[in-house]
């Protein structure tokens, strides 16, 4: 899962990045509302905070321009408390939630979790032979019990799991797993992809290798 926080306030920010990173999203952060524009037009985001007060464009123009654009993407906003008549325009501009600064880190990220479900507007369980991934919690599990998988094998799986049966290329992983600045190569994919096959090797689930191509999870009846 991708995010893009447009905030100006690097504090902010960087614990936000940090904390989302930490449960295996990847994450670019824009400090201004032009960078914002410019990052929801050229990438493709699965949720977007954007902070109301921006300096170049301010935070209602950027929601304004996407929802101009004809997208679909999920948005929370966050504002400051003195800032309601903002909060009221920015969902009748499309925002989905919101929420007030200062706030609670944990409160935040269950948002966030609960936006990017709706978005993918499908059960909060995806299965695939014995395997069932819980997309609200974040956990993978065989026979009921619970798979010991690293974030960015969580991201993996996320990402094989809602394309199962199609194709994914390492670059589209690596768009997937990688916020700006950070540096994954393709090698590394094929060690996360390893260790995550050997994982779900217990619950009878195959990523298959296609080579010169990238990776498919070879979809499965739920058992
Ligand atoms: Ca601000």
């Amino acid at each position: 899962m991708r995010i893009l926080i447009a905030e100006d306030d690097a504090i902010i920010a960087d614990g936000l990045t940090r904390s989302l990173r930490q449960s295996g999203c990847a994450v670019d952060w824009a400090p201004n509302g032009m960078d914002a524009d410019t990052a929801l037009v050229t990438a493709g985001y699965d949720l977007l905070i954007l902070d109301l007060g921006l300096p170049k464009l301010s935070g209602l123009e950027v929601l304004k321009r996407l929802r101009s654009r004809n997208s679909a993407l999920p948005v929370l906003i966050l504002t400051a408390m003195d800032g309601s008549a903002d909060r009221v325009k920015g969902l009748d501009l499309g925002a989905d939630d919101y929420m007030v600064k200062p706030f609670d880190l944990a409160e935040l990220e269950a948002r966030v979790r609960a936006l990017t479900r709706r978005s993918c507007g499908t059960t909060p369980t995806i299965q695939c032979g014995a395997l069932v991934y819980d997309q609200v919690g974040r956990v993978a599990q065989v026979g009921g019990s619970t798979l010991d998988l690293s974030a960015r094998e969580i991201g993996l799986l996320e990402v094989l799991l809602t394309r199962m049966g199609r194709l994914v290329s390492k670059d589209q992983l690596v768009d997937h797993l990688c916020g700006w600045g950070e540096e994954v190569s393709h090698n590394a994919i094929e060690v996360y992809v390893h260790r995550l096959r050997k994982k779900l090797e217990q619950g009878g689930v195959k990523i298959a290798t296609v080579r010169g191509l990238g990776y498919c999870l070879e979809r499965q009846q739920a058992e």
